[in-house]
């Protein structure tokens, strides 16, 4: 908090402040927040997100400047090292991160919401010290490991297993698909402890690295977000000690869901970010555009679409601040973190598709950004939970509120 304020809003006077409507009605700490990160995200972010794309660059500098700004844990308390501020901040944030940058944006998504939050949550007051406060500032960054090659979206089904041998955990298994594999220090890790009590029966573990026992598969070469790493990490007899489990044997489970429940909330928020990216470059380009004698954003069909994208992008972010809003004031937010990521990401695709649409030709090459946005978009639709699982959680909620 203290860093977003003196470095930043002080002193660079925000530039291209094109204003999200809503925002108005929100207090001068979000509207602050935003202009930070509006600013660094034109300024830093936006003129090297093609290079990361096209170089499968991790962004290094970006990230420690990121971390320097407090970005890295935005809602991590002041006294471990965090900007103390809440979800609401972590979603407007994140969206103006991922507008400048969708590889940024996953990166500081996985570190806030799905590093961060269980150990802030669950944590012993040794495990915050050694892995939060060193990880708040951009110098280190955590991943998480729930993903196998055999279970997904079946998360209880984890055949990575963790055995007690007197004071240490004994870890075998591989998990997949992890964001941050390459570059991250430490991971919280779900491994089965009592596989006679299913799902019940995983764990939380925190495993630093490198460690003996610890290898990484090869970087996933992906359709978007290509700057940020994805890999497996494969355990070999990985010997952790006692005390890195994350809170009691068995509640794995439930801390990997109510992880996600909020990790939902950054992904929405990534995913507005690369919407409204998309609709940037829409209408910027077609108001240039020049068709049968004057530019394409006469054309009412054009105009049809540009409607179109902004009124999805709209009601999608009203759904995230709603979850954000909701988490931030301690009351349930299974249900709109699940709908608020399931329209964000719907909206993502679609927008960015529409963008390429307007940009015609233009629209297929990667001089122009509106490619990138397409394929950036596409993930926010399949981790954290796939649109289905978004449609079966929204359903059992609502089944539940009416009890039948
Ligand atoms: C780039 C990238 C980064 C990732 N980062 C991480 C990470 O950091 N950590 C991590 O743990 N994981 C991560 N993941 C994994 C991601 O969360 C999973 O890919 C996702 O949950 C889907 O699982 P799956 O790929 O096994 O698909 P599956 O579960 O095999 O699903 C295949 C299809 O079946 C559908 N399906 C499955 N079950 C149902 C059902 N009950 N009802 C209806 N449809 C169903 C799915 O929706 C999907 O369309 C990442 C994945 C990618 C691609």
């Amino acid at each position: 908090m203290i860093r977003l304020f003196t470095k930043t809003v002080v002193n660079i006077a925000p530039r291209n402040t094109r204003c999200i409507a809503s925002l108005s009605a929100l207090n001068d700490t979000y509207q602050m927040l935003y202009k930070t990160c509006r600013d660094f995200a034109e300024q830093e972010l936006k003129p090297n997100a093609a290079r990361y794309d096209r170089e499968h660059l991790y962004p290094k500098d970006a990230v420690k400047k990121m971390g320097d700004l407090g970005l890295m844990a935005i809602a991590t308390p002041e006294e471990f090292g965090g900007s103390g501020l809440d979800y609401l901040a972590y979603a407007i944030a994140l969206e103006e991160i991922s507008r400048g940058c969708a590889t940024a944006g996953v990166i500081m998504s996985v570190n806030n919401s799905l590093y961060l939050g269980p150990l802030l949550h669950w944590g012993t007051d040794k495990q915050k010290s050694d892995y939060v406060s060193p990880y708040c500032a951009g110098d280190k960054v955590g991943c998480f490991a729930l993903s196998e090659p055999g279970n997904g979206s079946d998360a209880g089904a984890a055949s990575t297993i963790a055995k007690n041998e007197g004071d240490k955990w004994i870890i075998n298994g591989t998990k997949c698909w992890i964001t941050n594999g390459y570059e991250s220090e430490a991971s919280v890790v779900f491994a089965t402890t009592d596989k006679s009590l299913k799902h019940k029966g995983i764990s939380a573990f925190i495993v630093p690295k490198p460690i003996k026992g610890l290898d990484l598969g090869k970087k996933e070469d992906k359709l978007g977000i290509r700057g940020s790493s994805t890999c497996s990490l494969i355990f070999e007899d990985c010997e952790i000690p006692k005390e890195n489990i994350l809170g009691e044997p068995g509640l794995g489970f439930k801390i990997a869901m109510i992880t996600l429940d909020a990790g939902r909330i950054g992904i929405a928020a990534q995913a507005l970010g690369i919407a409204q990216a998309a609709l940037d470059v829409a209408v910027d380009y077609a108001s240039k555009r020049m068709a049968f004698g004057k530019p394409i954003t006469k054309l009412q069909s054009i105009q049809n679409k540009l409607a179109d994208m902004a009124l999805r992008l709209e009601s999608a972010r009203l759904l995230t601040w709603r979850a954000a809003w909701l988490k931030d004031n301690k009351k349930p937010f299974t249900k709109e973190a699940a709908m608020a990521k399931l329209a964000a990401s719907e909206a993502a695709t679609f927008v960015s598709h529409q963008s390429i649409q307007i940009l015609g030709g233009m629209g297929y090459v990667s001089d122009m950004p509106a490619e990138r946005h397409y394929r950036d978009a596409r993930i926010t639709e399949i981790y954290e939970g796939t649109s289905e699982i978004q449609r079966l959680v929204i359903a059992g909620q609502i089944i539940k509120e009416y009890g039948v």
